[in-house]
């Protein structure tokens, strides 16, 4: 998407080797125009593939999320990471290690939001090693619904995640594909949409 990544050409700065700080659109101030366009673009790939929730993990994917959300006309739910008192009814969970926090946690996502006849589309923010996702994945199969891809805002493609998905058979549609951080620059592989 090339909106995006001339987004990220400008405004986003690669920390150490392996990290992009985009919070100046994505991951703590918002762009709600790019947010839109990257929802439109997500929801079209999906529009014809009977998506019934758009599913999430807090906080950064809840800003594309819901963009995706509002095209396709589907509820968004986003998988929380700590539980929460008022969450007294049946959970599902799975553990997630974040890569940047480097620490492993509980996600969670109320039963009650997700049946067997759902199917679901899976955004978020980034792609790494694939563990938040993962993660999504797992809570999505408890349910028996059934997850029909995953929208990547943008993927490092120099990481694991996208082959551990590919690897389980789910389609994985990314924004942006990052082949590397050459000397603190970004260097773009084609994208999927
Ligand atoms: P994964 O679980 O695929 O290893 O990592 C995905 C999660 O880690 C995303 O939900 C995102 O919050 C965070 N993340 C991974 N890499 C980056 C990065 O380079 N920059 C930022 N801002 N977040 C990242």
């Amino acid at each position: 998407m090339k909106l995006l990544e001339e987004r990220m050409l400008k405004d986003g700065n690669v920390l150490g080797k392996d990290i992009l700080k985009v919070d100046s659109f994505l991951t703590h101030q918002v762009d709600f125009k790019l947010m839109k366009e990257i929802g439109k673009v997500l929801a079209e790939k999906y529009a014809d593939r009977g998506i019934t929730k758009v599913v999430t993990i807090e906080a950064s994917g809840i800003a594309p999320a819901i963009y995706v959300a509002e095209e396709l006309d589907v509820p968004m739910i986003f998988a929380k990471k700590h539980k929460n008192i008022t969450m007294t009814e049946d959970i599902l969970t799975a553990q997630v290690y974040s890569f940047t926090k480097q620490v492993s946690s509980t996600v969670s996502i109320s039963a009650k939001f997700l049946t067997s006849k759902d199917r679901v589309l899976i955004i978020d923010d980034f792609l790494a090693n694939g563990q938040a996702a993962k993660g999504l994945v797992d809570i999505i199969s408890q349910a028996g619904a059934e997850v029909v891809g995953i929208g990547i805002v943008i993927e490092k493609s120099f990481q694991a995640g996208r082959q551990l998905l590919e690897d389980e058979g789910i389609e994985v549609t990314s924004l942006a594909r990052i082949k590397n951080f050459n000397d603190g620059k970004l260097n773009f592989m084609e994208a999927d949409a």
